[in-house]
């Protein structure tokens, strides 16, 4: 997919890579690539000034993927520079000292970012230097897709009606394909990644991850196909069912940027138009994707979406401070075997099943009534997708704060939706061994099992496996009744 040049003396030009770690339809580096020899630079800024420092779990995922880019820019002669430290600073000094005369990256849409980037392209121009920023990481950017009124769309459907169309013509536009010159001169020392030790030691819980994940441009094409192959034809049912792979397992590959939304986009669509069978799977699953530029466009134009709930009556909601219902959760260890099952294999994957996600986020802010955002920490800092955007999207949707989100009524009752979508407790049961003797109908509820039942298979409730740390009616009715504590809101249907 890249094509080298054979002679080249012109001025090197630097990539500047942040979640775009791909070579392959990489608008800013073919760019670069055509103005000069090419090098390319990665920040880390643990500050807090270039936005919240990652996660856990995306640092893990950072370490391998930048491993992986280093392996294969090297290949094609290409130096990839490490720094530590704040961009307004680095970048400049990296241009002088390389020499570059042209600067690109792919933009971003963050409250945070739009200043700082403005800033640094501001001080290169004035030095002389060719500074441009490029699509890259989505399909359609947020300032491209209005409501008639030219606002914000604040909800999904429309945006999603509108927003299709504009999707279908940027994958119509060619991929690029970058032609490369390695810039092999006179290159800024780089920082190691060893110095930066992103790979968690206290506790290593990551030690299973790299069975699982293939960070990098190649395993995410592999992501990709196999989805493509295998997972596509049952999409729309088999997505809600957690003991499935059913689903496509992209979301680190496109939160790092490791694979081109244009190539996801255009691969679903040419798989449609081949296999016509699948096209109600293909619909649904292009759907999800523009819930990700949907994600995009509210961070972008409302810039504190991820640090405060959007609507205002609930920036006074009355959460309660629980640090042991809290830590529960955290641990797997709430009692309900559905929300115990997501919270183990998030902190044992770094990634957690859609629907399950929804079941314990439901489960915090309600049943436990926890501030959304303790959620979202978590989550931010054990998820290997850990984005800002889709990650408060989905915090704040859960939680009845967001826009276009489920009501804070709709309280999901955690053995239900477990009957539905895991009706033969195959997830549980592989998350929660500790119960996997129970039958089918008490799997997702063994404080209902007889005594008798729970002795003969060595299950004792608050010793193997918890009591649930609180009885699902009575948590119910405190969520519904704290609600109607805010302005505007009463209490309706749970389902
Ligand atoms: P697929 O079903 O294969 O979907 C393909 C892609 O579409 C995903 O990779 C993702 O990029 C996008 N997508 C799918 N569902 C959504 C959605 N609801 N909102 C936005 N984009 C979506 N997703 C993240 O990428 N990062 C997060 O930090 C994150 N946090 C979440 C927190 C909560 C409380 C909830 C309810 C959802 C969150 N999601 C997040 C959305 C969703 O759960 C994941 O994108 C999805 O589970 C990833 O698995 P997949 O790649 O197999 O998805």
């Amino acid at each position: 997919m890249v094509e080298a040049r054979r002679t080249d003396d012109r001025p090197p030009a630097l990539i500047w890579l942040r979640d775009d770690l791909r070579l392959d339809d990489n608008p800013a580096l073919a760019a670069a690539a055509a103005d000069g020899r090419l090098a390319a630079l990665y920040v880390l800024d643990d500050s807090g000034k270039s936005g919240r420092p990652l996660g856990g779990a995306a640092r893990w995922w950072l370490h391998n993927s930048l491993t992986s880019l280093r392996a294969q820019l090297e290949e094609i002669g290409v130096p990839l520079i490490l720094k530590r430290g704040t961009p307004v600073v680095i970048v400049p000094q990296v241009v002088e000292d390389l020499g570059a005369t042209s600067v690109h990256w792919t933009r971003r849409y963050y409250g945070w970012s739009k200043p700082m980037d403005a800033s640094i392209k501001q001080s290169l121009i004035a030095r002389g230097i060719k500074v441009e920023s490029h699509k890259g990481s989505v399909l359609t950017e947020p300032w491209e897709i209005k409501t008639g009124s030219g606002g914000a769309f604040k909800v999904f459907t429309p945006f999603k009606r509108a927003a299709i169309p504009s999707c279908d013509a940027w994958a119509s536009l060619a991929a690029s394909i970058p032609k490369v010159t390695g810039f092999s001169g006179n290159t800024v020392a780089s920082e190691t990644l060893a110095d930066w030790n992103l790979r968690p030691k206290e506790p290593d819980w990551s030690a299973g991850l790299a069975d699982l994940w293939t960070p990098g441009e190649v395993g995410a094409a592999a992501k990709l196909n196999a989805f493509l192959a295998n997972g596509i034809a049952g999409y729309k049912e088999n997505r809600n069912v957690p003991s499935l792979i059913g689903t496509s397992r992209l979301s680190p590959h496109l939160r790092f940027g490791e694979i081109s939304i244009r190539r996801v986009w255009n691969a679903v669509r040419a798989k449609m138009a081949s296999t016509p069978e699948i096209k109600e799977h293909g619909e649904t699953f292009l759907s999800e994707l523009v819930w990700r530029e949907f994600s995009t466009q509210l961070v972008y134009h409302f810039e504190d979406f991820p640090d405060q709930s959007w609507k205002p009556n609930f920036r006074s909601f009355p959460w309660i401070s629980d640090s042991r219902a809290l830590k529960a959760w955290q641990k797997g260890r709430t009692g309900y075997p559905i929300v115990d099952a997501g919270m183990r294999e998030l902190y044992a994957t770094g990634w957690m099943h859609n629907r399950v996600r929804m079941i314990v986020g439901s489960f915090l802010v309600k049943h436990l009534l926890q501030d959304w955002r303790h959620g979202e920490a978590w989550f931010w800092d054990t998820l290997v997708d850990a984005d800002i955007a889709n990650n408060a999207a989905g915090w704040q949707w859960v939680a009845g704060s967001g826009a276009d989100a489920a009501p804070f009524f709709r309280i999901f009752n955690p053995m239900t939706q477990a009957e539905t979508f895991d009706p033969k407790g195959q997830y549980v049961r592989h998350w929660v061994p500790e119960i996997a003797r129970l039958p089918n109908s008490l799997i997702h509820r063994p404080f209902d099992a007889p005594a008798p039942i729970l002795q003969s298979l060595g299950i004792t409730l608050g010793e193997t496996y918890p009591r649930p740390i609180i009885d699902h009616a009575t948590g119910r009715a405190r969520a519904l009744e704290a609600l109607t504590s805010i302005k505007g809101m009463s209490a309706g249907e749970s389902v």
